[in-house]
């Protein structure tokens, strides 16, 4: 029987994460387990000491509106290495802990797998604002990073109307291109580039050609990271459509922030589903909502799969743009 659990978030943090860790507290000291919060995923996990702190309802009092994670999100690759692997098991069990709740993405979800096949028993959150994950509609984060966006965007509008500009903008999601999507929808955008949709530069320099020539004074182009130097892209469209273009690359402002409300209540709700999961032995599975139920999926069907729920919008974004 489970009597002491521990919670970690590790890999890129995401707003929401601490709705989550408040969850798995309260939860758990409801049902009247220790609950331990683990520092610094899991580089606290195998260095114990004082990455080890016992959690009470108190410690995770007012955090619900916080953005980041209390607990630290730090990297170990490492981590891939089973004696480090063993390390760490040697030191949960050492501290008395039966399971654990990691909050993370694709990475940390495979640290949980190899845990779980060394016997601890393990439940995985999807954290990550990219929505990257499979096994779920919506990842922990995602909803607050793409409000952050459409409201950069909608201030980007304001000063390239003024000047009857081109706006480039570069965004996150490098494996999945629903932050770009969803925030393109909801600006009204009028291209959107993702690692999987109109990455080709010249298809890039010919819209932008048509968009001049269609008499749009400023057109906003959504880029999502890694696929160019934004700001030569810039140059290159200016060049090429004669419309003068300026890019924007929002960075990590887009991992910040108080958490919305629908990020809030899916921690919520994912914290405390896990937390009984676990009291009723269920471990090597992940934790989803696919059509605003809780579903859990094997680890093994979700690490390295991608998925993106916005795709099957790429015809209205093209119809209203
Ligand atoms: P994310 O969870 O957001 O995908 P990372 O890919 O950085 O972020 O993974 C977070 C952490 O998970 C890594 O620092 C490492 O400690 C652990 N991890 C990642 N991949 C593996 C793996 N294949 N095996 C074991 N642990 C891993």
């Amino acid at each position: 029987m489970v009597k002491k659990i521990a919670v970690l978030t590790s890999g890129g943090d995401a707003p929401g994460m601490n709705a989550a860790i408040r969850a798995v507290v309260r939860a758990g000291r409801s049902f009247n387990l220790e609950v331990i919060g683990i520092h610094e995923g899991y580089k606290g996990l195998v260095e114990a000491g004082e990455n080890y702190e016992v959690m009470t309802r108190r410690s995770v009092t007012n955090i619900i509106a916080r953005g980041g994670t209390i607990l630290g999100s730090a990297r170990l690759p490492e981590f891939s290495q089973h004696e480090v692997r063993v390390k760490g098991v040697e030191q949960l069990k050492e501290a008395g802990i039966d399971a654990l709740i990691v909050i993370g993405g694709d990475g940390t979800y495979a640290g949980a797998l190899r845990l779980h096949e060394l016997g601890i028993k393990c439940i995985g959150l999807p954290g990550t604002i990219d929505n990257d994950i499979a096994g779920t509609d919506y990842t922990i984060g995602f909803d607050t990073c793409v409000n952050t966006v459409v409201e950069a965007i909608d201030k980007l509008r304001d000063t390239c109307g003024s000047h009857r500009r081109c706006a480039v903008v570069e965004v996150m999601g490098r494996y999945c291109g629903d932050i770009a999507r969803a925030a393109g929808l909801a600006t009204g955008a009028e291209f959107i580039v993702t690692n999987s949709e109109n990455n080709d530069l010249q298809t890039i320099l010919d819209q932008t050609k048509h968009f001049k020539e269609a008499g749009k004074r400023h057109p906003v182009i959504i880029v999502t990271e890694h696929l160019f130097d934004v700001i030569d892209l810039a140059r290159k469209i200016e060049e090429y459509s004669g419309m003068e273009t300026r890019a924007t690359i929002l960075g990590h402002i887009q991992r910040g922030g108080t958490p919305s409300c629908s990020d809030r209540i899916l921690a919520s709700r994912l914290g405390l589903a896990a937390v009984e999961s676990l009291m009723q032995g269920v471990s090597g599975v992940c934790l989803g909502i696919q059509s605003n139920e809780i579903v859990a999926t094997p680890f093994e069907d979700v690490i390295g799969k991608s998925k993106t729920i916005y795709s099957e919008f790429d015809e209205l974004i093209k119809i209203l743009s």
